[in-house]
Order: C-alpha cells, then structure tokens, then sequence
C-alpha cells in the first residue's frame, strides 16, 4: 500500500506535443482518485507514467517514498488494468487469474488458494474453468481485475475499464469496483472520459484539459465550488446554466446583473467575492439546474419570468428547458420542477437560489466565488522585530528578521491561522469545508477564514512561516539564500574491499558526510589545520535538493521543521545539528533525506569570512 506524488510532471511527444504539463499531484494511501476529462486532455499518458510504460519527459514521480522515474514497470508494484481486458483467449478464467503468480512460480497450492478467494471476491467461483470467450464483458473486466488483485499492487491503476460494457452494466460495474476498492484499501487511480463515473466512484476527482490540471478535489467540492468555468460545465449534467453578467461592489455589498436577473450577494458571499470595493467587472455567471426550482416560490430566492421550451419528465422531477428574453436576446436554461405538475405553455415564473451560485471572471474564467479564499491582505507594521498586527502583536521569529521597519501587507491564508493567544476575533459564520469547518473571524473588522473549532469569542495565533509578506507589488523574500551551518573535516582511514583507503568527512553535529574530491582539493588549499578548525558551509537554495534514488551527490538526513509558502513557492525548512536551512519544494515527512552539491558549496570561517567559493 501506498501514496503516490507527481511532482511537476511533463510529457512531450516528439519534442512537439505537450501531452501534459506540470501536473502535480499527490494521491494519499488507499485514496481512490479519478482522472476525468474531454478525450485527448492527457489522463492515459499520466496514467502510463506512473505505469513506466511511458518516458517522463520532466519531473518527479514516487510511490511511497521511492522515485519511480527510472525504474522498470515491473518493478514499480502497481497493477493496470485495461478497457480492452488483455486476457488471454486460450487460457482459462483460474489461468488468466494466476498467470502472473505462476510465472514466479509460487507454489501451487498457495496459487490456487489465492485464485479461490479472489475469484469468490469478484463472483467468478462459478467460472474459473470457463475460457473468456464463454463470458459476458463484465465477467471478462472482473476477471482482468482478479489479476491484477492476485499480484497484491500498492497502486491500482485503471484505465477507462468499464467503456466496453453497455449503460447498465457499467452502472453496477462501478458500484461493484467502489465496493472493491474498500475491500482491498489499497489506491485506486481510475482514468475515464465520464464525469458521471467520476463523480460516483472517486473520492478526490482531478479534472484535466490539455494537459493541465485544471482542479482537484472531492465530488461535492468539484460540484458545488468549481475553480473555473472548465469545470463547473464538465461536472455535472445537465450542464450548469452560463449567463453573461455584471458584478459590483460598493462599501455595503456587491451586486450581480445578469439582465434577466439582478440580486444581491449574501455575507457569506461577499466575505469570498474577488471584486474590490468600488469595482465593477464582467463575469460569467453560473447556476446549476439544481438551484433553478421552477413553478413553486421559494422564500429568499430570486424570481425570473421566464417561458417554457420543453419538459422532460425524470420520473421523480422535471427538467424544465426555460426561456427569458432581455432586450431582444433569447437567453435558455433548465431548472428543475415538480413531475407532478403540468406546465403550460406560456410564462412561467423560476425560482433562483441565490446563495448557491458560482461567479467566474469574465477573462480568465477563474471562479471570483472560491469555497476557501486562497488569503486575506491585511495590513500591519513592523518595528523593531515586532509585527504589529490586529491591535495585537508579536515578535517575528529569526526566519522573519530580514523584514523592514514599516507598513507592509500580510497575506493570511486559513493554513497560517491557527489556535493560540496572540490576537482575538469572533465568528461571525460556519460553513462545512472538507478539512473541518470554515470560520469567517472578524478581528477588527477585517474577515479571516480559518479551518477549526473555534469558539464564537475565540482567540488566534499566525503561523509567520505561512504568512506571505507583500510589501507594495513586491514579495518580501525572508527566506535567506545562504544559511550557515557549522562543521568539522575529518580524515578516517576505513577499509574498503580489504584495503585501507582515505575517506573525508564533513561532520555537522551528530551528521556526516562524506566529501568527494573537488571539495577536498578546495579545502586541502587552506592550510595545514584544516582538521583542528571550525569551519561553516553555506547552503544555498540551489546546492541542496532532495536526494534522488540514483544520487551522486553526499546525502545527509535533516528534520522538517515547516514549510514556508511564498505564493506559488514553498521552502521546507531544515534542521541539521541545531542550525536551520531551506530547501525549495514541500513534503509531508518528518525527516528528508537531502542531497548536497559540494562541488558548488562556499565555506566560511567561523567569522563568516568566504574561504572558497
Ligand atoms: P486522453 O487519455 O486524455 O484521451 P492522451 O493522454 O491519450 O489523452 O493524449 C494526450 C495528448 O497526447 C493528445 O493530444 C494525444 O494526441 C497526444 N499523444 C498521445 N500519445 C501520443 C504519442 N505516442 N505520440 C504523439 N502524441 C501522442
């Protein structure tokens, strides 16, 4: 069992075709996560690069901690399933099952134990002499997962297994491989062009279009609070409605004028709407059908007239096909109505549930309602190594001391608000978000969002490390470039192949590396006590980087301490021998085993003087 992380992925076919860019995801243990999107978006090659049947052309994949990128498919421990099964014709359904098993050649009775309890798990006890011809395409998908269950992967890897089978068959396929995954708990990575299988299979849904992660998150999150107007037109059916229109905002709310509609935003809304005060902008607005009741009034909802096109009787509801016009033009929706009504032709008068609308900007088709605020700008000051900051303050830590005297504009993120007792607030809202409930905290007068149980007069701490600085346009960098972390050289004699060969060892505190020749070459130039003296290393953010399977590089192991978000950039930060460095990049582990250019190290005496560079 594993998690899986891709690291700024990339594929380019031929040098010419950018199949996928920069993808980045990080899939927990025994999540099952769905890649969906239009056909040609890149899901199959970024399931194939985690398979290793295809080349990554830049980035990082691991499975667990291991970096995959240069090993064989076979040894990566995952197991792919196919649309079109890839049995083989000839052999039976126990043989198909075991076939892998008996090419290492386990033993037999063990096979035919593991075939028996797996062929009970999917139902195929009954056919495990039959030969794939004599099945039915779900019973052939079955047995092609009873083999890739036999090898007992960490990853599961599907690729759009259920496109062959017809509508009801796929139906109880899914809930079938649903129930299967709990089952196994091992990590599912399920490929597919239908949002509907997405959305009732995954837990966490990536949505791709060419090549581009374009949103990853749960079905609901994906449904309710898509980040674009991509995805809240690919997830869900009928599509969501899309109509032109206007958002203003002033000092007491923001308004929304779609021509056929007009409303207010809620102040839940408002608190999230990316609309300065005083600003007006284009913006397309987006209702789900869902939200669109037709025919009965419904308190707080916002009434249009409209005609009706067509109805389209579900059973339990109707779908309605509307109309408004608004100087001149013929805007069409649907909305949802009672099938036990009969609607006349004519008008007919929707009911539009305002508080669940999406707001996407106009140009670049982002969302201007997201579900969680990526940060709140605050201002505050800085004097004299304190942030003074919500009537409150604190003292910056040594990570911070780069930062000026002054004013400057904090970005607070819900990850950088956490419990404590340096400043107070009172919520003012509650939303249920994944991670917990989001708090709307009014600390004088400015709204923060933070993830937690905070009581409704609460008290709050900033996490600094996840505050970003802005001081004008600029971002304030109090991430030093060099950190300076002391060490000793040593010389051992140690045998090798039963020789006594020189070694040299850089020595931080309980840590050693050992140094190669350039460095040694470099250091041998100082003299004669560079064994007795002190020295410091400058570790630089472009001389450390984490260690690769195959790495050349000396490794040494540094505890994380935190990581440090810059806007599009995070910094781990590292503790070797009580000295703190930092490393672009994130990671969840407590320790990280980190690779060191020396051939690019500067060292220092313990005066801070450069020695070598
Ligand atoms: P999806 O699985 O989402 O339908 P693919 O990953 O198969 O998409 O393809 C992504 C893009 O890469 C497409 O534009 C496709 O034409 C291109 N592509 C896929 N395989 C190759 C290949 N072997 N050589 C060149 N281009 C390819």
């Amino acid at each position: 069992m594993a998690g899986l992380k891709l690291n700024h992925v990339c594929k380019v076919y031929d040098g010419k075709v950018k199949a996928v860019s920069d993808v980045c995801i990080n899939i927990k243990d025994k999540e099952f996560v769905v890649l969906v999107g239009p056909s040609g978006c890149g899901k199959s090659t970024t399931l194939r690069m985690i398979a290793g049947l295809e080349d990554i052309s830049s980035g990082d994949i691991f499975i667990g901690d291991r970096r995959v990128n240069l090993l064989e498919p076979k040894d990566r421990n995952i197991a792919m399933v196919f649309q079109n099964y890839a049995l083989f014709p000839n052999m039976s359904v126990a043989d198909n099952i075991s076939f892998g098993l008996r090419m290492q050649g386990v033993d037999k009775e063990i096979i035919k134990e593991k075939v028996e309890t797996i062929a009970e798990m999917l139902g195929l006890s009954d056919y495990l002499k039959a030969k794939p011809a004599n099945l039915s395409g779900g019973q052939r998908q079955r047995v092609a997962l009873g083999r890739a269950i036999v090898r007992e992967p960490d990853v599961f890897l599907l690729d759009e297994p259920l496109s062959n089978l017809d509508a009801k068959l796929r139906a109880k396929m899914r809930a079938e491989l649903s129930a299967l995954h709990r089952k196994l708990g091992t990590t599912f990575i399920y490929v597919t062009h239908d949002q509907v299988e997405a959305m009732t299979m995954g837990d966490r849904i990536v949505v791709m279009k060419d090549g581009v992660v374009m949103q990853s998150g749960s079905p609901r999150q994906l449904f309710n609070h898509p980040a674009n107007k991509f995805t809240a037109g690919f997830i869900g059916t009928p599509q969501m409605n899309f109509f032109d229109c206007t958002v203003s905002r002033d000092e007491n709310g923001a308004e929304v004028d779609a021509g056929f509609v007009k409303f207010n935003l809620s102040k839940q809304q408002l608190a999230k709407l990316k609309v300065a005060v005083g600003e007006s902008v284009k913006a397309t607005l987006g209702i789900r059908p869902e939200h669109i009741s037709v025919g009965e009034s419904q308190e707080g909802f916002a009434e249009v007239l409209t005609e009706l096109v067509s109805v389209e009787d579900l059973g339990p509801k109707s779908l309605i096909h509307l109309l408004s016009r608004i100087d001149e033009k013929e805007i069409e929706f649907t909305g949802y109505g009672s099938s036990d009504v009969y609607y006349n032709d004519g008008e007919l008068s929707a009911y539009i549930n305002t508080d669940l609308i999406n707001l996407f900007d106009a140009e670049t088709e982002n969302t201007l309602l997201p579900e969680i605020p990526e940060y709140v700008e605050i201002g505050a000051t800085i004097k004299n190594g304190t942030l003074y900051v919500f009537n409150g303050s604190v003292k910056l830590p040594s990570a911070l001391e780069s930062l000026k005297d002054g004013d400057i504009t904090l970005r607070v993120s819900t990850e950088a608000i956490i419990p404590g007792k340096d400043f107070s607030g009172v919520v003012e809202m509650r939303e249920n978000v994944e991670d917990g409930k989001l708090c709307f905290v009014n600390a004088q007068g400015a709204v923060l969002f933070a993830i937690g149980d905070y009581e409704d007069n609460c008290t709050f701490s900033l996490d600094l490390s996840k505050v970003v600085f802005v001081n004008g346009e600029e971002i304030v960098d109090s991430i030093p470039n060099e950190s300076l972390i002391d060490f000793r050289f040593e010389r051992v004699k140690e045998e090798e192949n039963g020789k006594k060969v020189k070694k040299h060892y850089a020595v931080f505190g309980d840590a050693r590396v050992e140094t190669f020749f350039d460095f040694n070459t470099k250091m041998y130039r100082l003299g004669k006590k560079i064994f007795e003296n002190q020295f410091k290393l400058g570790i630089r953010l472009n001389t450390v980087r984490p260690a690769r399977e195959d790495e050349v590089y000396p490794t040494i192991c540094a505890s994380l301490e935190g990581i440090c978000d810059f806007e599009g950039k995070k910094f781990m930060k590292l503790k070797v021998a009580d000295t703190i460095f930092y490393m672009e990049g994130e990671c969840e582990r407590e320790f990280l085993v980190v690779a060191l250019d020396f051939d690019h190290m500067a060292v220092y005496d313990t005066e801070g003087n450069l020695l070598f560079d």
